[in-house]
């Protein structure tokens, strides 16, 4: 049997560099996925072709393999991909380019056992990849609005108090809910329900800063983590996210209404110094908003 064949045929990408990264072999797959035949590349440096390897992780870990002669991983989970190819999927993954898992290892010389090529294998693992990047996001994120959910809230808010415990960070924390959402769902529909759901989560989404966590806490309740934000310019960021709502009407086919939104802020201090805490002030504080007339922003009681 001729095992020479695989290198060349097999379901992964196989490449063997000199000690001067001088591509020498270049099997099919690496062809097919590139579309640089092995005759184009063979006897040219790899990062002619590959500019993005010329990079100081990547070239200290192939002098490493050069020197020592150990065995190096490049993981998908940190590095993505070493090679810029399609994806080969038909359905969207969720990536740019494959995601790959890839290894680096010494060739010896069968004389002298010195190192005097190494080689690189590549393995397509966007399908995985894809898969592992649906369920987390299917974790953290609410199935209507695309927004965060109430779980992940909870450990951003969490996350969030301990840093502000540590650092004496200020922390600010919004609870918003759509004012008589009740009759939008009577008189327009379940679905012109769902609709306002979702649109009113883009408009707030994108008046946020990155830093900003917003999410779906429940119904057609909404809360929002504020680091770093003192309650005067939360007060002012939430003023700003009512303004978004009513601005526009909400307009779906034929249907077309205004909404507003109640908004209760609370902050971090020495009487609020639970993550609980924050979320039962900012309740109250909505309780208050919605008592005392709706559509409107109401702070904490901060004495
Ligand atoms: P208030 O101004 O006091 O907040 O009154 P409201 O009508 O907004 O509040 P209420 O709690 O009485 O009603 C909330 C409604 O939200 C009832 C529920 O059917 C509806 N709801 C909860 N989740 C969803 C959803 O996912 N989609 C739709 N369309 N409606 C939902
Ligand atoms: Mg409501
Ligand atoms: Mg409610």
């Amino acid at each position: 049997m001729d095992f020479s064949q695989i290198p060349y045929q097999i379901n992964i990408g196989l490449v063997i560099v000199d000690r001067d990264l001088k591509v020498i072999f270049w099997n099919n797959w690496m062809a097919m996925h590139s579309g640089i035949k092995d005759e184009e590349i063979i006897g040219h440096n790899l990062l002619e072709f590959y500019s993005n390897l010329d990079n100081v992780r990547f070239l200290k870990n192939f002098r490493s393999v050069i020197s020592f002669g150990n065995l190096s991983f490049f993981s998908q989970k940190l590095h993505k991909y070493l090679f810029p190819f399609n994806t080969t999927t038909s359905f969207d993954t969720g990536f740019e380019y494959m995601q790959q898992n890839c290894t680096m290892g010494p060739m010896r010389d069968k004389d002298n056992g010195e190192i005097n090529s190494v080689y690189l294998t590549v393995q397509d693992v966007t399908d995985l990849a894809s898969y592992e990047k649906k369920l987390v996001e299917a974790n953290m994120l609410d199935g209507l609005t695309g927004v965060f959910n109430r779980k992940y809230l909870n450990s951003v808010i969490e996350k969030e108090f301990e840093r502000h415990v540590r650092y004496s960070r200020a922390l600010c924390f919004l609870m918003l809910d759509i004012d008589f959402f009740k009759n939008i769902n009577d008189n327009y529909g379940h679905q012109f329900g769902d609709f306002v759901l979702k649109e009113l989560s883009a408009r707030i989404s994108s008046a946020l800063r990155d830093v900003d966590s917003f999410g779906r806490y429940g119904g057609e309740e909404f809360c929002c983590v504020l680091p770093e934000t003192d309650i005067k310019f939360a007060v002012a960021v939430a003023e700003r996210l009512r303004q978004v709502v009513v601005d526009e009407k909400f307009i779906n086919g034929s249907s077309s209404i205004d909404v507003t939104i109640s908004i209760g802020v609370s902050a971090s201090c020495d009487k609020v110094s639970t993550p609980e805490m924050l979320i039962r002030s900012a309740d109250e504080a909505l309780y208050k908003a919605k008592e005392t007339g709706r559509n409107k922003v109401v702070m904490m009681d901060e004495e």
